[in-house]
């Protein structure tokens, strides 16, 4: 099947650009949008999940419900990727683009940390956050360890919601006393961007009694000694784990030649590949932004608007600018925000917006203006 722009993957970026293009092109648009899974699921849905606020099936969105002008949904995995013949093979065939877009998203690396298993003892997968959701209400005493075994990872903010969310839910079934919870950081602080953010996030584990190991990372799990081992050879006691793996591009595109140190690199502006006519968006790239749906989206629209000015002969629109959003949960039903400023100058800047009952109406919005914009779907989820 020939398609002009044939985007692989349909996560934030995919279902982004495939939006943006339907709407400006309609049934010009000729997108095929190829993705294995059949339902997107949102990343910060899994916590819910975990912590028991949400049914899994509650949370997914079935691309059966993605019907839009101009595109055409392959439920096929990946097999190869041949980035100057813009072809890939799948399961179901071979199919070419005039644009090819790579939007895969990041994957976990387990093998790399000895002990780490997908689907058990980590949230960062579907798999994992509803198997922790079982285990989670049999932890009634011992030592509970938040870690992250490799650096980058998407959302920088969930390993630090995930142990505020845990002093919750501990709390809440009256053994928090029987516990301790630890936070392993491969950062110097909880999210460096922001200062301001970091504060706040440092002073409510200080407050709730949560231990914050900066600069570490989990390098392996022993759960016979029930041990968590720090990079540095340290030990944690660890009867609980609830782990972020090593994160990778996937396996097909590190074979495609499209990636270097694990992810593709990209111009940050324009979202190109080192090959004409391929774009690599979101997790999958190296572009100068944190691993998150936000960034992801916003790099997805810029492509997307790129190829529509192109279409019509229109001058090129501005490139990327690297900004984005980020909720964070607080715990005890609060959210806070971080506006991050990636690109525009020397540095990462952040600012922070208090927790408080707007924020948390707004987190709200977001998940469901988008499961609106990509799904039809305007009802909200838990
Ligand atoms: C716990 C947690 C909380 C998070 N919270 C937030 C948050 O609050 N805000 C935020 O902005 N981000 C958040 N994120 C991050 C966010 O989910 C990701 O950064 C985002 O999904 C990346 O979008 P993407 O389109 O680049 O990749 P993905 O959304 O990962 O999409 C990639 C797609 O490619 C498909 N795919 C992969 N390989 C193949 C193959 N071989 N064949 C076919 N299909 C394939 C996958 O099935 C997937 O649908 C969170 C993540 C987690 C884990």
């Amino acid at each position: 099947m020939n398609g002009r722009v044939l985007v692989l993957g349909a996560g934030f970026a995919g279902l982004e650009l495939a939006t943006v293009l339907s709407e400006e092109l309609g049934e010009e648009a000729g997108v095929v949008l190829v993705d294995e899974a059949d339902a997107f699921v949102f990343g910060y849905s899994k916590l819910d999940v975990m912590f028991g606020h949400a049914e899994p099936a509650d949370v997914r969105l079935p691309y059966s419900d993605l019907v839009k002008q101009g595109v055409r949904v392959l439920r096929e995995t990946i097999t190869a990727i041949d980035p100057d013949a813009r072809q890939v093979t799948t399961d179901g065939g071979v199919h070419e683009g005039d644009v090819l877009v790579v939007a895969l998203g990041a994957d976990y690396d387990v093998d790399a940390t000895p002990g780490l298993v997908l689907g058990e003892n980590e949230f960062y997968s579907v798999a994992g956050a509803e198997r922790l959701r079982d285990v989670l209400p049999t932890f009634t005493g011992g030592s509970a360890v938040v870690g992250v075994c490799g650096a980058p990872f998407k959302c920088p903010p969930a390993p630090s919601e995930a142990a505020l969310l845990l002093h919750d839910f501990l709390s809440e079934r009256g053994v928090r006393g029987a516990c301790e919870i630890s936070l392993v950081m491969p950062f110097g602080t909880p999210v460096p961007p922001s200062p301001d953010t970091s504060a706040a996030l440092l002073e409510a584990f200080d407050e709730r009694g949560i231990r914050f190991l900066a600069n570490r990372r989990i390098g392996a799990l022993d759960a016979e000694r029930r041990i968590a081992v720090l990079d540095d050879g340290g030990e944690l006691p660890c009867d609980l784990f609830l782990g972020i793996p090593k994160h990778r591009a996937p396996r097909v595109v590190l074979e495609s030649g499209l990636a270097e140190d694990g992810y593709v690199p990209v111009d940050s502006r324009t979202l190109e590949t080192r090959v004409p006519n391929v774009y690599a968006v979101g997790d999958v790239a190296t572009v100068g932004v944190p691993k998150a749906g936000v960034f992801s989206e916003g790099e997805a629209r810029v492509v997307a608007r790129f190829l529509v000015a192109r279409l019509r002969g229109d001058e090129p629109p501005a490139g990327y600018d690297g900004r984005g959003a980020c909720y964070v949960e607080f715990g005890a039903g609060r959210v806070g925000r971080v506006d991050v400023d990636f690109l525009s100058g020397p540095k990462p800047t952040g600012t922070f917006r208090q927790p408080s009952a707007a924020l948390v109406a707004e987190k709200r919005e977001f998940g469901a203006s988008r499961r609106s914009r990509w799904f039809g779907r305007a009802e909200s989820l838990a």
